[in-house]
């Protein structure tokens, strides 16, 4: 597919992608069946999301739909247009709430206009608030929609206030901090060896002045998504393509059916065992950036096939593991003395849904639950189809040309930046993640290091990936030609993390995002310790910053002291200095800078984020029978969006 079209279009500060499933077709039909009810069973999951981001989500999604397919007006007029983009923005963030800075969005057009489009649509075909008319709905609608100050942020990490009124999210209602905090704290039990993520999967609410806790499951929350998810998985069941894998699909769908969490820690351990199948899934309530007390999970899903040439990479990777462990900067106590089981893949993204849709994640490292990954040990993948996708996005995009200081390293990053990535996204996931221990009788971090939890972690595993980037043993394993490939990654992770990551955020705002934090963090501190000897220099010409590495050996071991800090931190639950660390290098934003950095990539054109129209599988039938599943793939997003909605809704 040489003229695969990888982008179709751009709005606001999204482009949309295409990915592609090289192989695919040449699967046996019992593997296509497998990813074919996998996926359905991913798509079922979709409502889910929408709901946890915000509780008007799924009602705000269907009244915008209507005014899409219902509105009688001139569909090429301004408002109109800027209610497209509007619809789309929400479509791509699964709700009001940018997915990226959290902040809520707004149409581009006057609210009155809007309330134009609303009234010269489908009036009947509207949900409405409980008990309201539908005079009272226009305008309590349009507010929703268009108020500053109405549940303005998802997911708010200024501990100032009470985390739970600041943000919009739908984890809890009627809570506070304290309570919920206190909540969780009656339930633990200090002795047990296996703990288990409690709260993972519920929502707690107040009745009456009780707290209760709403688990998803079958008959519990959420109970309609859940049994479509539950009736795709076990038609997959039958297919599976051995008896690990059968076992981790029966145990999924056990814990839906009871919602409890030792059944979750049970299907994440025979997840685990599954290690020879070229289908694989990754389905549930998995990661908690959405709940700013990082204790419950949003819905995601990733239906994934192998892919064999890059999993060799990987496992190289992995059966080093201890190597990379015993070598890193750490200091004795805080690693491991062996390393269970890393297995390491990397894998063509199938379909994906939830919060892995239609932003996307390039590499995952699971199960989460750290008993289990010092136990157990964890499986890591990179998603080979997304940065390839990626890769090719960017190229003559301009970027590098516009922020690199000069031409060796514009040449560095067009011979290098596909295989430097990659072998960052390896390194991160299977070493990083996997590596370091707890001290004796330290809780898990989300415990100990609350709303730091997320960015110390992230930090962790990319300082362990960029201490190792210039390591000979690497070019020794065959995994990089030469040196120039660990170059091009600091080069690219200096410019990323100082420059051009500042797109990300509006002008005037700190980071939240703690991915992009521990980015930040990262390179301010080495940059600042490294001042005195000139390691990386920051070089203003023309008006514009550059930061021009000159001693990468010197960058190397700074990067190592910092990681031997932040696996201390982690390792004995220290609040406070991961609080300085991140407060004071991750956080805060240079405003000159900030404005330069914007004005350079406005010139661009590009919009800084991407996400994925995912591809279209259709069964084939002879008569009754299904004989085969087809591939294709669709360009048309909304479309996507839409017909998503119409098949796959279950809580509205
Ligand atoms: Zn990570």
């Amino acid at each position: 597919m040489t003229d695969f079209k990888i982008q179709t279009e751009q709005f606001a500060d999204i482009r949309i992608l295409r990915y592609q499933v090289p192989g695919f077709e040449n699967l046996s039909f019992d593997k296509k069946r497998l990813v074919y009810f996998l996926s359905q069973a991913a798509l079922w999951g979709r409502d889910i999301i929408y709901d946890q981001n915000y509780k008007f989500n799924l009602l705000i999604r269907h009244n915008l739909e209507n005014i899409y397919k219902t509105y009688q007006g001139n569909r090429e007029s301004e408002t109109f247009l800027a209610f497209l983009v509007y619809l789309k923005r929400f479509w791509f963030s699964n709700g009001i709430h940018h997915h990226y800075s959290m902040d809520k969005f707004f149409p581009s057009c006057s609210e009155e206009d809007f309330k134009d489009l609303l009234l010269n649509s489908n009036i009947s075909d509207y949900k409405l608030f409980k008990d309201k008319s539908e005079s009272v709905f226009i305008d309590e609608f349009a507010k929703l929609i268009f108020d500053k100050n109405e549940d303005a942020k998802r997911v708010s990490l200024n501990t100032e206030e009470d985390l739970l009124v600041q943000s919009a999210c739908n984890f809890y209602e009627n809570v506070s901090q304290q309570e919920a905090e206190e909540f969780y704290k009656n339930q633990k039990k200090t002795d047990s060896k296996k703990p288990i993520s409690l709260g993972l999967n519920s929502k707690l609410i107040k009745e009456n002045g009780n707290i209760l806790e709403l688990t998803y499951k079958i008959d519990g929350h959420y109970s309609a998504a859940i049994g479509k998810m539950v009736f795709y998985l076990e038609k997959a069941v039958p297919f599976a393509e051995n008896k690990e894998q059968q076992k981790a699909l029966q145990s999924l769908i056990d814990f839906y059916k009871s919602g409890d969490l030792n059944d979750f820690d049970n299907y994440s351990l025979a997840w685990l065992e599954d290690t020879e199948s070229t289908v694989d899934l990754i389905h549930g309530f998995i990661e908690t950036y959405g709940d700013p007390l990082g204790r419950k999970a949003t819905f995601e899903s990733l239906v994934s096939i192998r892919d064999e040439e890059s999993t060799k990479r990987a496992e190289t990777i992995s059966n080093n593991a201890i190597w990379f462990e015993q070598n890193s900067t750490t200091s004795i106590k805080h690693k491991k003395e062996k390393i269970n089981g890393v297995t390491a893949k990397a894998i063509f993204a199938v379909m994906e849904s939830g919060d892995c849709s239609p932003a996307t994640p390039i590499g995952v490292n699971l199960p989460n639950a750290d008993w289990i990954r010092a136990e157990h040990g964890s499986k890591s993948v990179s998603i080979s189809n997304i940065i390839d996708a990626y890769d090719l996005a960017s190229k003559n995009s301009g970027v590098i040309e516009e922020f690199a200081y000069n031409e060796l390293e514009i040449t560095l990053d067009k011979t290098y930046g596909n295989i430097a990535s990659k072998l960052h996204v390896d390194l991160h996931e299977i070493i990083g993640h996997g590596s370091g221990k707890l001290e004796n009788g330290i809780a898990e971090p989300a415990e100990m290091l609350k709303n730091y939890a997320s960015t110390i972690e992230e930090a962790r595993a990319d300082l362990v990936a960029l201490y190792f980037a210039l390591d000979q043993k690497l070019i020794e394993l065959n995994l990089m030609p030469d040196e120039k490939v660990g170059i091009c990654e600091y080069n690219s992770f200096i410019r990323s993390s100082l420059l051009t990551q500042l797109v990300r955020v509006e002008f005037g705002k700190n980071i939240e995002e703690s991915h992009m934090r521990n980015r930040q963090l990262i390179a301010k501190w080495v940059f600042e310790k490294g001042k005195n000897d000139n390691v990386i220099e920051r070089i203003k010409e023309n008006g514009k910053t550059y930061f021009l590495i000159h001693d990468y050996y010197k960058l190397s071991s700074l990067f190592g002291m910092l990681l031997k800090e932040v696996q201390r931190i982690k390792s004995a639950g220290d609040y406070n200095a991961a609080k300085n660390l991140v407060e004071n290098y991750g956080v805060k934003v240079e405003k000159d800078l900030h404005k330069e950095v914007l004005e350079r990539w406005e010139k661009l054109h590009i919009a800084p984020y991407a996400g994925f129209v995912n591809p279209h599988y259709s069964p084939v039938f002879e008569g009754y029978t299904m004989v085969d599943i087809e591939i294709d793939y669709p360009e048309d997003f909304s479309q996507q969006m839409l017909i998503y909605s119409k098949n796959y809704s279950s809580l509205i």
